[in-house]
């Protein structure tokens, strides 16, 4: 039996890519060097590989920025913006996926994308109706080469056609149909030219055949491999897909000439069934994705097992897999210096899941699997008692009823009590939660970490930022304040810390887009709240104001996305166990005096099912009672907010509406409000704060352009049901740009009262 992967992580064991591209970027050090450290990475993974025993070894898998961008390039499809500003090659391609600013011009970045239902995010090709797909770049050969030279023929993998076309945003007046031909030769003319160099295997990376797929999608498909493997030059052609199962195609892509197919066996819910039900090609062999790409925990062998057995009845010709590639997971346990081994030996980072690969294989060559050592001691591990079980909480989940995950009375019914106690004015001012993490907040909390200063100092000097904060907010004249979010290193981990059942990493960094990567939490063992979390800092915060402090904590959904989940329950249970949670912490903010609650679901559309047929009981049915069963026991007067990154949820606009938050505060700047229209015409009952300016760019709106927004929200929301805010939290931003948009939001906000009252 042989093994494989279909990708490894590129930022470095110790990130070192993300920190040598800053340097670069800074301008601190050459291309030459950045590229050194590049292909030191490189050749670090090559050689793990190679020792763990991996047979399939993928090369082009390593990325400077992101493999979407990368491909972009390889074909020719890159915006003249870029190449007209004349720049090195590698210096125009940090163009397209950073921006540029500087002698020879001023470029945006191209957009950004959530990869699939990832935390991963891709740069969004554009396609224009002049663009001339062909095949110009010679990344894959040049790594391809790179490998050969050291010892090993690796298998090249590049995004396939048809993800390609689907991916990308198209300009003019043409769409991926029209660029079949161009497509279909450019992938051609990269077959032939690994034929050349030898390669025996190409890996294409289709993982947009899980999605739901239309009859002009599937015949895109075809027609594209139709055309690409009509000639493959004596390479053998792998078609990997990923993130689920193919159930749209399978049959197109059995009937097409690839040799190898490569299927999800731990996401693609109906990957084993398409192949009991319909066989599998004599003349293919299948990449079965049995380790799991996406989390961290140690592979369960007899799962494995018994899935690799079942297929065994259908197919001839198995390759152990991973279910995706592994930049979705950390490098290696090797540097968790910390974590004790009684947790340690339950995780498998992507240095482990190669180990795990070569167990699997000596369990799949030995005449009795189950009799291995290897076999013994991987089931010995899963049936080990988990620490971590709290009855308790599991029975509270278990009896939850329906009444549980509905506030009383009703929205209209609250909305009236509520506008009473408040007594707000129209177009009430507010802001998202933090304010700007100064290099001065961030000394302070890392000095704390190190032993520096003393409890007792760290949380003066948040006593004195919270008290800054607020005589600002006052002096700005917002109506509804906020403590600012200074003792908060992240919007998750903070919780995850306070919360029983959570473990933390040292050095378990994922790549979230770019040189950007995250360290989510883990969760190990049930969930429950070891203690309030945020009700001293909020007491004190409104203890020095008679306006209202919003209380302001992480809900559940996204508490739970933001971190590696349990396997062994479901999603739905640690959702509900972390809701309990957070419903105490509502519960202890409201006792103590705080009239209004924001319940952050920043990740909540994130996770949603990449099928539409799988969203409600996959997802929506247990992810919105989550955030319903959080605040169902607040009294009438008190005001829940929540707030969301985006506004790319028209498609599930009811469920939003029914998570029956009082108010809504999102995103809605970069997207030029489109989803004023969609609100309208469901009749949004919620009320909401589309935020009036884009946080993320540092530049002052004016109080003009701030008044434009307002009035485009006036021509479509009910006036009584609007508040004024910026698009999200302004942790990223400085004080500089802070103050005078916050100044110009209030001046805004009281024209269009005027105009309006
Ligand atoms: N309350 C958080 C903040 O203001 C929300 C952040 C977010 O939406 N990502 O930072
Ligand atoms: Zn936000």
């Amino acid at each position: 039996m042989n093994t494989s992967i279909i990708g490894y992580p590129r930022i470095g064991n110790l990130r070192e890519l993300k920190f040598a591209s800053e340097k670069y970027f800074r301008g601190e050090i050459t291309a030459a060097e950045l590229e050194q450290t590049a292909k030191e990475i490189r050749l670090h993974n090559l050689n793990l590989q190679k020792n763990s025993g991996l047979d399939f070894i993928p090369s082009n898998d390593f990325s400077f920025y992101d493999g979407v961008l990368d491909t972009a390039f390889l074909l020719n499809a890159v915006p003249k913006r870029y190449t007209a500003l004349g720049l090195p090659s590698l210096d125009t391609y940090f163009a397209a996926a950073r921006g540029y600013q500087g002698k020879k011009g001023d470029v945006k970045a191209l957009a950004m994308k959530k990869w699939y239902n990832t935390n991963y995010h891709y740069m969004v090709p554009e396609i224009d109706d002049t663009t001339d797909i062909k095949l110009v770049g010679t990344k894959p050969f040049d790594l391809f080469s790179e490998a050969l030279e050291n010892g090993v023929k690796t298998k090249p993998v590049v995004i396939g056609a048809y993800t390609f076309l689907k991916l990308a945003r198209y300009t003019g007046t043409k769409a991926a149909a029209d660029f079949v031909d161009s497509a279909a030769a450019a992938y051609s003319e990269l077959l032939r030219r690994f034929g050349e160099l030898g390669a025996e295997w190409v890996q294409l990376d289709e993982p947009s055949l899980v999605k739901d797929m239309t009859t002009e999608d599937t015949a895109l498909f075809v027609s594209l491999y139709e055309k690409i493997l009509a000639n493959k030059y004596g390479v053998k052609v792998l078609l990997q897909t990923y993130f689920g199962d193919v159930r749209d195609c399978y049959n197109e892509i059995c009937e097409l000439n690839f040799d190898g197919i490569g299927l999800d066996l731990v996401e693609g819910k109906k990957s084993l069934e398409l192949v009991r039900a319909n066989g599998f090609p004599k003349d293919k062999v299948l990449f079965a994705g049995v380790v799991n790409g996406k989390n961290i925990w140690r592979n369960n062998y007899g799962h494995t097992t018994f899935a690799v057995l079942e297929l065994k009845k259908y197919v001839q010709s198995i390759v152990l897999n991973t279910s995706c590639s592994l930049i979705h997971v950390p490098c290696t346990l090797a540097n968790e210096t910390k974590l004790p081994e009684s947790y340690k030996k339950h995780f498998a980072y992507a240095e482990e899941k190669l180990g795990e690969l070569a167990e699997l294989k000596i369990i799949f060559d030995s005449e009795d699997p189950i009799e291995t050592k290897e076999y013994r001691l991987n089931a010995a591990l899963h049936s080990e008692p988990r620490s971590g079980g709290n009855p308790a909480v599991r029975e509270k989940v278990a009896q939850l009823t329906d009444s549980d995950f509905v506030r009383l009375p009703e929205f209209a019914e609250r909305e009236k009590i509520q506008k009473a106690r408040f007594d707000m004015p129209l177009f009430p001012t507010t802001t998202i939660g933090s304010f700007p993490q100064t290099a001065e907040v961030k000394a302070n909390r890392s000095a704390f970490r190190k032993g520096e200063i003393t409890e007792a100092e760290y949380e003066q000097f948040i006593k004195e930022k919270i008290a800054e904060c607020v005589a600002l907010q006052e002096e700005i004249g917002l109506d509804v304040l906020v403590h600012g979010e200074f003792e908060r290193n992240d919007m998750v981990e903070y919780f995850g810390e306070c919360l029983n059942g959570y473990i933390f990493t040292e050095k378990a960094w994922v790549q979230s887009y770019g040189t950007r990567c995250v360290k989510p939490p883990v969760v190990w063992g049930d969930i429950s709240r070891a203690k309030p979390m945020t009700v001293r800092w909020s007491k004190y915060a409104q203890s020095l104001t008679d306006k209202p402090m919003k209380g302001m904590l992480t809900g559940p959904v996204t508490i739970l996305n933001w971190s590696f989940p349990r396997e062994d329950i479901s999603l739905k249970e640690s959702a509900f166990q972390i809701a309990l949670a957070i419903r105490e912490e509502v519960l202890d903010l409201e006792a103590n005096g705080i009239s209004i609650i924001q319940v952050d679901e920043a990740a909540l559309r994130e996770k949603l099912p990449l099928r539409k047929s799988d969203w409600r009981e996959d997802y929506l049915d247990w992810a919105i009672p989550a955030f319903r069963y959080v605040h169902s026991g607040v009294r009438p007067e008190t005001q829940i907010h929540t707030h969301m990154c985006y506004s790319e949820f028209a498609d599930i606009i009811k469920d939003i509406d029914d998570m029956d938050a009082d108010v809504i505060t999102f995103e809605a700047s970069r997207s030029d409000l489109t989803i004023l229209d969609v609100l309208k015409e469901n009749n949004f009952r919620t009320e909401v704060g589309p935020g009036v300016y884009d946080i993320h760019s540092p530049r002052v709106p004016s109080k003009e352009e701030i008044k434009t927004a307002i009035n485009k929200m006036t021509e479509r929301i009910p006036v009584s049901k609007l508040w004024v805010n910026p698009d999200c939290g302004l942790k990223t931003r400085g004080n500089e740009e802070t103050v005078p948009s916050l100044k110009n939001l209030v001046a805004a906000a009281k024209e269009a009262r005027n105009e309006n009252s």
